[in-house]
């Protein structure tokens, strides 16, 4: 299903060319470099579709430039921009489409059902690891739904804003793309622009240091050293936008401690090491304190891979709420239980887990346990958990790591 904006007039097309525009530093230098320099396209700026995936929890400023530098120029050479974003947490939901006009004034950071959303909802965190799966049901997904309803088949070209640097990811977009119709392209590869290509052209045609986009929780932004550098100090500057990825992390955290935001790595843990940090963490414990919390059981079940030896699959998960109630109730309910069971309160951070069952290193495994969080992820049982944790319990226990 997709929920329209009202589409910008005058849309007769003669030739889709569609540009994904993320907000950031490349593709808004090839938006600028099509729309300043003639040479650089061999078409209509009429037939241009600038389209923006918002997933809900951009930096706000990144809607700031793109409001004062950006749109002003869509609007003067009347270039129809479009922002979708996902409906729901299921596919089925379809898109909305926040709006489709010439005359573009408000970027929609808000989105519709945000990323941010999603993964509260789950009690988990973007992965670092693997494919970069928020990106591609937040951004990609997004995009070719509105190309496949608006489009329908037609041949299109689509230009994506990969840099010389990003080949590697250009050779998967090539291998990966299955819409019809579609002919990618690459400008700022087609030009040998790495960033700084890119940001100099901006800097010189608008004045200003473009940002970098990217979701203020996103882990991409805080796993090297440079993005770390950019990244705490805008926390710090701003800690009302330290929360929602302060908050998504503990959730996380308390469910699986191999979780956190830098790709297991934490980021309250990076910003207590920052002395310009006390009063946001100050304002992350008022945060905490203002929640909701539940008493949580938490069950996982590990299979090796199909046919990978040593490579571990996905694991089965069932999370289920036991109690839910204040802080400290929770707490007590939890040392409760551990008399119960028999088994301590482990300490491991903030968090508080009693565990009636270890992971040990030989596939199927099982680990079980009880913590203590916000009450924000529902209860929820994995396909497959059943027969996954029925396996698993029958696995090799010999190894047991931690009693
Ligand atoms: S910016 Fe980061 S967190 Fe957001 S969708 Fe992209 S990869 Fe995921």
């Amino acid at each position: 299903m997709t929920v329209a904006a009202p589409a910008a007039s005058g849309n007769r097309v003669r030739r889709w060319v569609i540009l994904s525009y993320g907000l950031g530093v490349d593709s808004t230098a090839v938006l600028l470099r099509r729309i300043l320099d003639p040479s650089s396209r061999d078409f209509d700026l009429r037939d241009l579709v600038v389209l923006i995936a918002q997933t809900g929890n951009e930096w706000p400023q990144t809607a700031r430039l793109v409001e004062r530098f950006v749109f002003p120029l869509l609007r003067r050479y009347g270039i129809r921009t479009v922002q979708v974003a996902r409906a729901g947490q299921s596919d089925a939901a379809g898109i909305v489409v926040l709006d489709d006009t010439r005359q573009p004034y408000v970027c929609h950071l808000g989105g519709a059902y945000t990323l941010g959303e999603k993964m509260i909802a789950v009690g988990t965190v973007p992965q670092v690891g693997g494919r970069r799966d928020c990106s591609i049901r937040f951004k990609g997904w997004v995009l070719d739904r509105w190309v496949l309803d608006t489009v329908g088949g037609l041949p299109y070209e689509h230009a994506v804003g990969f840099e010389l640097g990003e080949l590697s990811r250009m050779r998967i977009d090539l291998k990966a793309s299955k819409m019809p119709g579609r002919t990618p392209f690459y400008p700022l590869i087609d030009w040998g622009w790495h960033r700084e290509h890119a940001q100099a052209y901006i800097r010189e045609h608008l004045d200003v240091e473009w940002i970098k986009s990217a979701c203020t929780f996103c882990p991409f932004a805080l796993t090297s050293e440079g993005g770390r550098e950019r990244t705490i100090p805008r926390y710090i500057a701003d800690p009302d936008q330290a929360m929602l990825p302060l908050l998504m992390e503990h959730l996380a955290v308390a469910l699986n401690q191999r979780q956190g935001l830098a790709g297991g790595e934490q980021l309250v843990s990076m910003l207590a090491a920052e002395p310009g940090a006390r009063p946001l963490l100050r304002q992350f414990a008022r945060h905490l304190a203002d929640q909701e919390w539940a008493l949580y059981e938490v069950k996982r079940a590990f299979r090796k891979k199909e046919g990978e030896a040593m490579k571990m699959a996905n694991a089965a998960r069932s999370l289920v709420r036991v109690g839910v109630g204040g802080r400290a109730e929770m707490l007590d309910e939890l040392a409760a239980r551990a008399r119960t069971l028999g088994k301590p309160v482990k300490r491991d951070g903030a968090h508080r887990r009693v565990w009636a069952h270890r992971k040990n290193m030989y596939f199927p495994c099982v680990e079980e346990m009880l913590t203590v969080a916000p009450a924000l992820a529902p209860d929820k049982i994995g396909p497959g958990f059943d027969d996954a944790w029925e396996k698993g319990l029958r696995g090799p226990r010999q190894l047991q790591l931690v009693a």
